[in-house]
Order: C-alpha cells, then structure tokens, then sequence
C-alpha cells in the first residue's frame, strides 16, 4: 500500500509517502515569513501553503522514487487547524484522488500527533494498548486514554494557553524570535534550572493551565530589568532553564495523576514539544524510577508533518474508513469524535 499524505494546518507545508508503515519520504517546508510578525499570520501561512503545496508533493514523491499512479490513496488533515490553511490541503488531495480515482482519507491532526508512534522506523517501538497519549503541542496540551487506534477519550486539557504556547511567549517576553520553543531549549540545557523559582498553577484534575506562568514570567522580567536593564541578556540560560523546568514539572505532576488514576504505565508523547530535550529527559528517566514504560518520537515526527498524517491514512486504510468529496475542512476537531 502506498500512501500520500498531505499535512497543512498550521505553517508547515509537508508531504509524505508511505510504504505500509515505512516512511519512504517526509518532505516539510517551514513557513519563514511569519518570524518577522512573531506569530503564525493566518492569510499569510493560507497563501504560502498554495506556493508550496505542488512542489512539496512533487518532492515527497520523487524522493520516494513513485509515481503518483502506483499510489494506493490519498490522506490529508482535515482538522483542527487555522481555517484557510486546512482549505489548501484538503482541496488539494481531494482534486488528487479525484483525478486519480484513488480513496480520499481525513485524519485528525491531533490523533495524528500520537498516532506517530505507529510508524514503523529504526529506534521507535509502537506502544501496546491501552496506552496514555500526552499531545503537547502549539495548540494543545492533552492527556488521552488511548484504548485503540481510533478508540481515544481526552482525560484532561488546558483551560488556556497550550504549552507549545506557554514556552513560544516566555521566549518572546525574554526577546527570543519565534518559535521560540527550541530556543528556550537550546538556552535552558545551559543554564540552572532551580536559579529562579516560578509557581506552578494550583489546577484539579488532569487539567492544565499555563496563562498563569507567563503573567508571572513578565513581572518577573520587569521588576528584575528596573534593578539591571542588562538582567534578561546576563542570565539568559538560567532563566530558560528555569521556565523549562517549571514547565516540565507542570507535565510530569499530571502524567504521574493520569498513570495513579487509570493504573495505565505506558505513556507516549507527541506534538512538537514532545522534540523538547528536557521532556524527552524526563521520560526516559520515568522508565528507572517510575517503571514506566515511555515512548519519544523521533525529532522528525514530533513537529508538524506529513508522515504521522500517512501512518494513520495507512491505519485508515486497513479498515477501508474512506472519506467522499464532500468533505469539509474543520478548524476545531476534537480527538476522538
Ligand atoms: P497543534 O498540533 O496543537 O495543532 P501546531 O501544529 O502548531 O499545534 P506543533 O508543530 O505540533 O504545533 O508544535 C509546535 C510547537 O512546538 C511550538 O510552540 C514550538 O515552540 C514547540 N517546540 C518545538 N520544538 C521545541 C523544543 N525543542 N522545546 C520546546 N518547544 C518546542
Ligand atoms: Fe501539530
């Protein structure tokens, strides 16, 4: 069975070709234009994902060495995403299998994000079910319950910012360019993690809320720079590292609720968060002193991609879960529904 998958929900263009479970190619362009507005310009990333899309699908299938008639169906990410960006990848793959008279498969972005772990590539080992999934994402943060493939139910979420989101504006409150996630990374494996102290929030459950860090990050930064103007640029890796481990400690504290509540010792991340070194870390770690059993994507398949989206067309596949041409786009798409 070969594959193509089509991922453009946000301001990524990628494309991916398949083989079964094997990844042949994972073509992704990343959208440099909205660095200099430090945020994600949605009609800006709609008319990029219309420039990239043909040559992405031309070079995902051309690295993969197939043409695009021995393809077996076309995946593409209906949802959830930013509205017109999601409208240039689904027209596109329905237009595809139309003119290719192959079936057309929608996948959900989020699922897809843990769903990558099924990907049948060297270092990773798919999870056994059932398995708790924490998509840790720019617009999510969610620890699922995953039963089987298309079987999930979301155990609990944030009530505000995402974490992908929460470390994007600590890096922009310390004047890091966006993203600024891999910055702070970057910074943080430099620096002390305990040289500042911020609080945690106070949320019940297995809900997140990281609004409040960032509130505190910025008084923070204010009241230290009217002391030292140079104060940011001085301690620039201990602050990184302290927001990370702030952060991180947030993540873990739920995850050790969700593994105590549903008796479930297999966790699997996902999302471009889960590319973090410090979470990445803290798993591993998890195995010896929590006897976890933990499951890292590969860099590759944590941020925005079209293979996970080719993993789970191929699941789709197997279960002939076909889609028509009257498939809509869908900003929000709940997991599971
Ligand atoms: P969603 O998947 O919720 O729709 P998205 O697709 O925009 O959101 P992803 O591409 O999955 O988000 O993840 C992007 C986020 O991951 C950004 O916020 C980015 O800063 C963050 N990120 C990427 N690498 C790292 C890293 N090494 N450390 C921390 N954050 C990171
Ligand atoms: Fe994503």
């Amino acid at each position: 069975i070969y594959i193509l998958a089509i991922e453009s929900s946000c301001d990524d263009t990628s494309a991916a070709v398949l083989c079964n479970t094997k990844v042949l190619s994972n073509v992704v362009a990343t959208q440099e234009i909205h660095k200099k507005y430090g945020g994600v310009v949605p009609e800006l990333a709609s008319r990029a994902h219309q420039q990239n899309i043909v040559p992405v699908v031309h070079q995902a299938l051309a690295e993969a060495n197939i043409d695009k008639k021995q393809l077996s169906a076309i995946a593409f990410t209906r949802g959830p995403g930013l509205m017109g960006s999601l409208l240039v990848g689904a027209s596109f793959a329905k237009s595809l299998s139309l003119g290719l008279s192959i079936p057309l498969i929608e996948v959900n972005h989020m699922e897809a994000h843990i769903l990558a772990h099924f990907i049948d590539d060297e270092g990773m080992t798919a999870p056994t079910f059932p398995f708790l999934g924490m998509t840790i994402s720019g617009g999510h943060t969610q620890i699922v319950r995953v039963n089987n493939y298309f079987d999930m139910k979301v155990l609990g979420e944030t009530l505000d910012d995402a974490v992908g989101e929460a470390f994007d504006k600590s890096a922009k409150l310390i004047g890091l360019p966006y993203p600024g996630g891999p910055l702070v990374d970057k910074n943080a494996q430099l620096g002390n993690p305990r040289a500042f102290d911020f609080p945690k929030p106070k949320v019940e459950g297995l809900n997140f809320s990281f609004s409040g860090l960032k509130t505190s990050i910025l008084y923070f930064v204010q009241r230290e720079t009217k002391k030292n103007p140079d104060f940011v640029a001085e301690n620039i890796t201990d602050i990184c590292a302290s927001v990370q481990f702030t952060i991180l400690e947030i993540l873990m504290d739920k995850l050790k609720l969700a593994v105590k509540q549903t008796g479930i010792e297999q966790v699997a991340i996902g999302g471009g968060v889960a590319a973090n070194s410090g979470i990445r870390a803290r798993l591993k770690d998890a195995e010896e002193t929590l006897g976890w059993k933990t499951y890292i994507p590969k860099f590759q398949y944590c941020t925005d991609n079209a293979a996970m989206i080719g993993i789970v067309g191929y699941l789709k596949f197997q279960e002939k879960q076909f889609t028509d041409q009257r498939v809509g786009a869908k900003a929000r798409y709940a997991i599971g529904s």
